[in-house]
């Protein structure tokens, strides 16, 4: 098989399978090519909107969920400025993380240490102790990666987030910052 680098993430990927609508450049998949123009464009830095499908709009709509389901926050009271700049400056300090690192490390705190993300002591914002529990999430996840390749067929929904009603996130084949 030949190998093309997504131009999203700059992972390896197989050129027979990989997302493709102009003649050399390749992503993972659709998602990872509407990031990709996302980024170019550098559409909305600070705010809320961000293209529809991207990994950033999963991501804000993630944390407007839980600002709104899960603390009863009103959404015209989020403040996207100071949280997208957290955002930027975590992703540039840890090269191999996604808006999904992220949000499983926001999963993590949530529904397994079951912290209070939002609150005055976080000011706020559920960003705050991303840092902090990094390598904690970290080690967790590598443990149910474990447990999931060990059982076979039906632990595909243990490392799951629920984001809203309906919707869920898997967390696969992520990477964590390893150095
Ligand atoms: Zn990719």
């Amino acid at each position: 098989m030949s190998e093309v680098t997504c131009k999203y993430c700059k992972k390896k990927i197989n050129k027979e399978t990989a997302y493709s609508i102009q003649k050399g450049q390749y992503y993972c998949n659709e998602n990872h090519y509407l990031s990709a123009l996302e980024k170019k464009k550098n559409v909305s830095k600070h705010s809320y909107k961000s293209v529809e499908g991207s990994d950033r709009r999963a991501f804000t709509d993630a944390i407007q969920d839980l600002y709104v389901n899960k603390y009863g926050w009103n959404k015209q009271k989020i403040n996207w400025q100071i949280l997208m700049n957290m955002v930027n400056n975590l992703l540039k300090a840890n090269p191999t993380w996604t808006y999904e690192t992220i949000l499983y490390i926001i999963w993590y705190e949530q529904e397994i240490l079951g912290l209070n993300l939002i609150c005055a002591e976080s000011h706020w914002n559920p960003l705050s102790l991303v840092d902090y529990y990094a390598l904690e999430a970290e080690l967790y996840y590598n443990e149910c990666q474990k447990v999931s390749n060990s059982a076979d067929n039906y632990t595909d929904d243990i490392v799951t987030i629920v984001k809203s009603k309906d919707k869920k996130i898997k967390y696969k084949s992520m990477e964590f910052d390893n150095d």
